[in-house]
């Protein structure tokens, strides 16, 4: 059992797999493909793979992430995590949209693990999203995980769905953003945040 502790562990439920591969066969053909011919043999279960993979934020529990990893600390000057990756796929088109994701809240007592933060981030992106639904949940979730002084969240993103369909020009980023408590009562506190937040060392 040793060396299988390092082997990539795979989890999908098999039953799924098999009709969304079935489904994935059909969609090939309706496009005008032959999803026997060799390239496409195994495409339906890869995308049926893929696609389990990129929607597995449903199965998780964001407020559980961070309860998980909830500290009382009397910290009480702001948390900001930024420039976290994110990846998620836009519900109408069902075509990826990608960019970052800067997460700032002001502890009232307690604060969590960083990297939770960044988890946060990724369980609600890997659903069918809208990026302006996105931004609200990644704030309303710490909100309610951490009772902070307040959450600001700014997430910045390219959508393929403009982009390839040429509705968006390359490159062109859609920007959004969402706050509770003090970074809406405060204007000062906002603006440091965004400060913060635009500064950019490239
Ligand atoms: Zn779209």
């Amino acid at each position: 059992m040793e060396e299988m502790r390092y082997v990539k562990e795979e989890r999908f439920d098999v039953e799924r797999i098999e009709a969304l591969k079935h489904h994935y066969t059909e969609i090939l053909r309706l496009l005008g493909e032959d999803p026997a011919r060799e390239g496409l043999v195994k495409t339906p279960e890869r995308v049926a793979k893929a696609m389990s993979f990129l929607t597995q934020g449903y199965e998780a529990d964001p407020l559980e992430i961070i309860r998980s990893a909830t500290f009382r600390e009397e910290y009480k000057q702001m948390v900001l995590v930024k420039d976290i990756e994110l990846y998620s796929l836009c519900e109408h088109h069902m075509l990826p949209f990608y960019g970052r994701a800067h997460v700032a809240y002001i502890p009232n007592g307690y604060i969590t693990g960083l990297s939770k933060i960044a988890r946060v981030v990724e369980c609600f992106a890997r659903r069918l999203q809208v990026q302006e639904r996105l931004t609200v949940q990644i704030r309303d979730c710490i909100q309610e995980a951490l009772h902070p002084m307040g959450v600001a969240v700014v997430i910045e993103a390219s959508h393929m769905c403009m982009q390839m369909r040429g509705v968006e020009k390359q490159g062109s980023a859609t920007t959004t953003s969402a706050f509770t408590g003090i970074f809406l009562s405060d204007h000062r506190t906002r603006e440091e945040f965004m400060t913060l937040i635009s500064h950019r060392y490239r």
